[in-house]
């Protein structure tokens, strides 16, 4: 028997079903599930994939017996709605679509009403009753033939059609009447021949036949090839075509199409929701021409069609168990369901869907777990803004950390910190920001900078502090001096208003309304069923007590790092620090020191106390010292200010001497350079006076009851001598003070793994080391000599625009490459230790699909920001129950 390659639907039992998607695509597979569970469609029929991949193979040739068992199919469609196709008085009329096995934007639209023609257009209006409307079916038809399957543009149809409304002095396409669309067909099939050298095929079999070689065509255009490329989708699936009988929703009032959800996909509530248009096509409802009606309407309108559509909605959604998305037509009082898919659905409505589906017995926990995207519950857990709002976007940055601000606009952390005092809420906007730029930050709605990546300062404390920042939006010229920025012709001036939208990166103008996050019921139950599924733990990053209760509060179960030079900043601080690194003599620095320990050491308990009965991982100063330096254009600017206006000589020789100071300390590439352990080693002290206020710290809550577990680790490790000479100070240090104190406090040290040598000398570095902590952002930029600060804003746009790289490293763990040296230095690592303790701090640690790859490698914990916690809890529960599945 030869093989099959036409599958019909539509009456009685159906030859296909859903379980048979790569054969028939997703669109054919699911029209012939409905036909079994006794939903009416619109009969027709499916060609197989398998007939589009022979048609690749032979050169445009179908397999053996095809084209007959399609005439087969036709025939029976013929019977199944009593009309012809090419019949005169009484014309069967197909659309003809295409459907791969994944739905896959960038291949062929569907072609509508094939089957007309000059002949059968007077059946048409004969059985419509309708003349109008079925011109404009047949203008539609060979607009849409010669754009889909003769190759031509649009515009050149669309064209006469202005030409034509100008000529009649009217705007809208629905105004043209029955004479005006039945001279467009005739220029319209003129404008073919002159640009083909062909006619509008008549035959409808040759319609038909054209369409169908359109389809397969469709496969392998530039734009779905470039979509299968990114989207790792195999080119030899090929696609399915859909034949299929025209209904037609506008035949009168007792005709009309709508759309509906089985729950709300706003809330997730339980109710029937969806819109409908009497007497009317698809199209008008998405057009938004005419005002659809609610569903419920339609109860009073057609009672019978309402309940049988009630009927249908409920056991669609008990067949497939989840939310459906349907579209259907209703022409001369009978139903027809078009399309039946799985809807799309707010963060807000998955939870709740899934929460409440267990409660219905229709899907298991694990299903539930599984429905929920780890990156939608980011739209909770932030302020957005109003989506009902009417917005100005004018500039698009990088969405560098989630969440809706509004505010004045300043410029500098200063002027940001005085208008918060004085009750004001203000937008800091910047180039970029520093770490002395960190309480203005705190003060402000949201941070604007106009460079900078994903990683950039700005983008990763505000992260942390969950403040929304766009970053990198290098549209905005920002003009400190003159205290304004500029984007296009329009200029925005300090104490402008404007709105920042942290999830899609757009700057907008003005003040725009937000609303506020509420973590519903349904979220801690999903978060709870999460918890027990997952193995990996989670951690955060936090640095300041109140964040780190923010995060306890969102399901943190330790600190994976305290970023500590954070807490070198502020008024007071900053001075004696820079006095600290200033200094060439030994007691400057140590007087620095001292002044500097009581304040760490109240940090580190605030920050115990706030995480007391978990493990809290203490990083050692990291960050180049020229951070805490003033910046060498403002010092040169404030010395020839004081030259010009004659300021005393002796305060400029101390300016001049900073000057050289900072400029003997100028590194050509800081991130490489004089920073993390090297500076424990030239300055032991740091470390020494940091160590010290930890375990004083410990010691002291320790005696007050607390439970601490202090986790000390050494940066930027890539020798085993430089984390055998910082940790000794550390041992030192922590056993003196527990000497002093009269008390024992379990720690350990271990080192971040951020370099690649850390990661091919791993099992060296494990004989010292009581944990590993992946830096992935360092270990991101040394593995693939990628600066975090310059990229995102340079080339890797192009890069991503040009496919080059799939995502931006720094954002999604480079599993192929970065990944392979995490994965080695794990193995490598519990070779040596076979218990080792082993983290990941980057960014990474709150990317879900990151967070898989830390699961699938072994290691203990991730660790990320706050606010991203339930998200990697939620990745951390579908990587164990995916795995599982395996
Ligand atoms: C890292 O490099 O991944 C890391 C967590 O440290 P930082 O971003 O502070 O360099
Ligand atoms: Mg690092």
């Amino acid at each position: 028997m030869s093989k099959k390659y036409v599958y019909f639907f539509g009456e009685g039992k159906a030859e296909g079903n859903s379980k048979m998607k790569n054969l028939l695509g997703g669109k054919g597979a699911n029209l012939a599930e409905m036909t079994n569970l006794d939903i009416p469609v619109p009969p027709g029929f499916t060609i197989t994939t398998e007939a589009c991949i022979y048609y690749y193979q032979h050169k445009g040739k179908y397999p053996k017996g095809m084209k007959e068992e399609i005439d087969r199919n036709l025939k029976r469609l013929e019977k199944a709605m009593g009309a012809g196709f090419g019949d005169k008085y009484n014309p069967l009329l197909v659309s003809v679509r295409s459907g791969a096995r994944v739905s896959m934007p960038g291949m062929m639209d569907t072609i509508l009403n094939l089957g007309l023609n000059d002949e059968t257009i007077k059946g048409l209006i004969e059985a419509m009753g309708h003349e109008r409307f079925a011109w404009d079916s047949y203008r539609r038809l060979i607009q849409m033939f010669a754009h889909v399957v003769m190759g031509m543009e649009s515009d050149e149809f669309e064209e006469l059609i202005e030409g034509k409304k100008k000529e009649l002095g009217i705007k809208l396409d629905t105004e043209l009447n029955t004479s005006a669309l039945k001279d467009l067909v005739g220029k319209f099939k003129k404008r073919v021949r002159e640009r083909t050298k062909k006619d509008f095929p008549q035959d409808p079999r040759r319609q038909l036949f054209m369409a169908i070689d359109a389809v397969f065509g469709s496969w392998n255009t530039q734009r779905a090839i470039t979509y299968r490329k990114l989207h790792n989708l195999s080119h030899t699936w090929g696609t399915a075509a859909n034949v299929q009988t025209m209904v037609f929703g506008n035949m009168g009032r007792d005709s009309g199409t709508g759309v509906a959800f089985t729950r709300d996909p706003a809330t997730g509530e339980k109710k029937f929701f969806g819109e409908y248009l009497l007497n009317a096509q698809g199209e008008d409802v998405v057009a938004g021409i005419r005002t659809p009606k609610k569903i419920s309407k339609l109860a009073r309108e057609m009672p019978g069609v309402y309940r049988e559509l009630v009927r249908i909605y409920k056991k669609l959604e008990k067949h497939y168990r989840d939310i459906q998305d349907l579209e259907f037509t209703i022409q001369k009082k009978r139903l027809f369901l078009l399309q039946t898919r799985t809807g799309k659905r707010t963060a807000q409505a998955a939870l709740k869907i899934a929460v409440d589906m267990v409660k219905e017995k229709l899907i298991s926990k694990k299903e539930a777990i599984l429905r929920v995207e780890p990156n939608q519950l980011d739209q909770l857990l932030h302020r957005r803004i109003d989506p009902k709002a009417r917005i100005k976007v004018i500039a698009k940055g990088l969405a560098a950390s989630p969440g809706a601000a509004v505010g004045e606009v300043v410029f500098t952390a200063d002027h940001a910190q005085e208008e918060a005092e004085r009750g004001r809420k203000v937008v800091l906007v910047r180039q970029e920001t520093s770490p002395e730029d960190i309480h203005g930050m705190a003060a402000a709605q949201g941070i604007l900078t106009s460079r900078g990546g994903l990683t950039s300062h700005a983008a990763v404390v505000a992260r942390g502090m969950g403040k929304c920042c766009v970053a990198g939006c290098e549209a905005i010229d920002v003009d400190y001096n003159r205290k304004r920025f500029v984007v296009g012709d329009i200029v925005v001036k300090e104490r402008d208003y404007i709105s920042l939208n942290g999830n899609t990166g757009e700057v907008i103008s003005g003040r725009v309304p937000t609303i506020e996050p509420a973590l519903s019921k349904e979220f801690q139950i999903l978060m709870k069923w999460a918890d027990e599924a997952r193995r990996l733990g989670v951690r955060t990053n936090a640095d300041t007590p109140k964040d780190v209760r923010k995060a306890r509060e969102l399901g943190a179960e330790g600190i994976g790092l305290t970023r500590t030079e954070h807490m070198f900043f502020g008024e007071k601080r900053l001075p004696i620090v820079q006095e600290m690194i200033l200094t060439r003599d030994a007691k400057t620095r140590e007087r620095a020191l001292k002044k500097l320990l009581p304040m760490q050491r109240k940090d580190f308990k605030g920050i115990f106390k706030a995480m007391e009965g978990f493990p809290v991982t203490i990083r050692l100063l990291d960050p180049p010292l020229h951070e805490f330096l003033p910046r060498i254009e403002e010092l040169l600017v404030e010395i020839a200010t004081l030259k010009a206006k004659k300021g005393s000589k002796k305060r400029i020789a101390q300016k001049e001497k900073l000057l050289n100071k900072i400029e003997a300390l100028k590194e050509m590439n800081p991130m490489l350079g004089h920073r993390g352990c090297r500076l424990g080693i030239t300055t032991p002290e740091i470390y020494r006076m940091q160590s010290q206020a930890i375990f004083e710290a410990a010691c002291e809550l320790s005696k007050e009851g607390y439970k601490v577990i202090p986790e000390v680790m050494i940066p930027l490790v890539g020798h085993i001598n430089e984390l055998k000479f910082t940790q000794e100070d550390v041992h030192r240090v922590a056993k003196e003070v527990m000497k002093r104190k009269k008390v024992k406090v379990d720690y350990t040290v271990g080192t971040m793994i951020e370099l690649p040598r850390a990661c091919i000398t791993a099992d060296e570095i494990a004989e010292e080391a009581d944990f590993f902590s992946f830096g992935t952002n360092d270990l991101t930029q040394t593995v693939f000599g990628f600066s975090r600060d310059d990229i995102e804003g340079k080339f890797l746009p192009v890069y991503l625009e040009k496919g080059i790289l799939k995502n931006n490293p720094f954002a999604v763990l480079d599993q192929r490459g970065v990944g392979e040296l995490v994965e080695m230095a794990v193995r490598k690592g519990r070779r040596v230790k076979k218990n080792l303790k082993i983290g990941i701090c980057g960014e990474h640690g709150g990317e879900p699909s990151s967070v898989e790859f830390c699961h699938r490698i072994g290691l203990d914990y991730v660790s990320c920001s706050p606010y991203r916690v339930p998200i990697a809890r939620l990745a951390a529960a579908h990587a164990a129950l995916k795995s599982r599945k395996v």
